[in-house]
């Protein structure tokens, strides 16, 4: 039997709701009428890029595969560095397994892939905030050489200077990897624009019907490159994104809110002295961090605090776990205590300044973004999965179901099984 390749086209904050629109475009449309989907991907708790990504290619939860943020968040280091490199990721990812059967892998533009032993690989790691004309500094080491040495001295450009777009250098990249290696048998191509669009204009509007019409050209250029070079009628199609957004329209400071109950102290600059309990916001859910989790008395102290706030509408806080709680029902473990999240879709702020409007929340017109994510699985928006190819069947619609059933299930569709993961395969779509 001629071995089966696999080609992942991943959307960054894809959402279900999307799909009615992707049906009309040329591209998307060939998933729904060759193919089968899940309409609703619960993706894991946090709904962040980075433990996503972690768990679309390990079946697992943040607890298992060992990235519950993109940050490695600490109290002390308020610029933590983000999870980069592939060695953060404590279990097998899917290119691992593909590669010891055989497979050829290539991951482009994937997060926390760094220095990952891939055949060809160009993580994301240039930080957001870069730009500069120099990004090869970043890259050096951490992506495969042999790919920088082919390609960074005519597509680099694409990521020098303010204006730089990762996803038009992910393309050039993809479209002649495919032309030039006759389609690696196992590849990841992961955009990103769609996701900035959704944070700055919202997650409804023209802006986003343009970026998916963008998506789909991508896509287009993506299946023709298969075509000529590769090996289409073997390859499964997939597109999938992270996680949903959700419109927000207000920030707490959940840091204020603790110095003003005394579980904070700063000097008179809003400098941290020192604590009981600490915010990290994971955007739209925060987590509170004790300094000393062995103190039976003042977790019980910080926990009947919580209680009461989200009894106080004043707050919108509507959801309060413990550690224990977010381990058993989400599989979430990280440098946490307690767990919050907002009633309405609601961002968390880290600031320790006092703020004079409305003691916590941040001013009107403040706000960084117009929709984010980083909420609890089951909350709308969700994320989608779409496939097509030798091993999916026709037509079959899955309504609901988890992100960490999608690197089995893209397993099996290659024939090989990711043993000891969370998630499960996804029979019914296969072949
Ligand atoms: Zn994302």
């Amino acid at each position: 039997m001629k071995k089966k390749k696999l080609l992942v086209f991943c959307l960054d904050a894809l959402c279900t709701d999307d799909l009615e629109f992707m049906k009309t475009l040329p591209n998307f449309k060939l998933f729904f009428e060759n193919g089968s989907m899940v309409r609703h991907i619960e993706p894991i708790y946090p709904s962040f890029t980075y433990p996503c990504h972690c768990a679309i290619i390990t079946g697992n939860n943040a607890g298992k595969h060992g990235v519950p943020h993109n940050a490695i968040v600490s109290v002390e280091d308020e610029d933590a560095p983000w999870y980069n490199m592939r060695s953060s990721i404590k279990c097998d990812t899917i290119m691992d397994v593909a590669k010891r059967n055989g497979f050829s892998t290539c991951s482009l533009s994937w997060p926390v892939s760094g220095a990952a032993d891939i055949d060809l690989n160009m993580p994301m790691i240039v930080p957001l905030n870069y730009s500069g004309y120099n990004p090869l500094q970043f890259l050096e080491g951490t992506s495969t050489q042999e790919l920088l040495d082919r390609y960074y001295w005519k597509h680099g450009r694409y990521i020098k200077g303010k204006d730089r777009n990762l996803d038009l250098y992910t393309m050039a990249l993809a479209t002649d990897i495919i032309q030039d290696y006759h389609q690696p048998d196992v590849m990841l191509v992961k955009m990103c624009d769609l996701d900035t669009v959704r944070h700055i204009h919202g997650i409804k509007n023209d802006f986003v019907k343009e970026q998916l019409r963008k998506h789909d050209e991508e896509l287009g250029v993506l299946l023709e490159s298969v075509k000529r070079y590769g090996d289409y009628e073997n390859t499964n199609f997939v597109v999938l994104g992270d996680h949903g957004q959700q419109d927000i329209t207000k920030t707490l400071n959940m840091n204020v809110v603790l110095k003003e109950n005394g579980f904070i102290r700063t000097d008179e600059n809003g400098k941290l002295i020192d604590y009981d309990a600490y915010c990290h916001s994971v955007s739209l859910s925060a987590w509170i961090q004790l300094k000393n989790p062995e103190d039976k008395e003042m977790h019980d102290k910080v926990y009947k605090f919580l209680l009461d706030l989200k009894d106080d509408p004043t707050y919108n806080i509507g959801y309060v776990f413990t550690k224990q709680e977010v381990k058993d029902q989400y599989g979430l473990e990280g440098p946490l205590d307690f767990v919050i999240e907002g009633k309405e879709p609601m961002a968390f702020g880290t600031t320790l300044r006092e703020l004079d409007f409305f003691r916590v929340y941040l001013p009107e017109g403040q706000h960084a973004n117009k929709a984010s994510h980083g909420h609890l699985p089951f909350r709308d928006e969700t994320t989608t999965f779409l496939a097509f190819g030798p091993s999916v069947k026709q037509g079959v619609v899955i309504e609901r179901s988890k992100m960490i059933n999608e690197a089995p299930t893209m397993a099996a569709m290659l024939g090989f099984e990711m043993e000891n993961v969370d998630g499960e395969v996804l029979t019914e779509i296969l072949r």
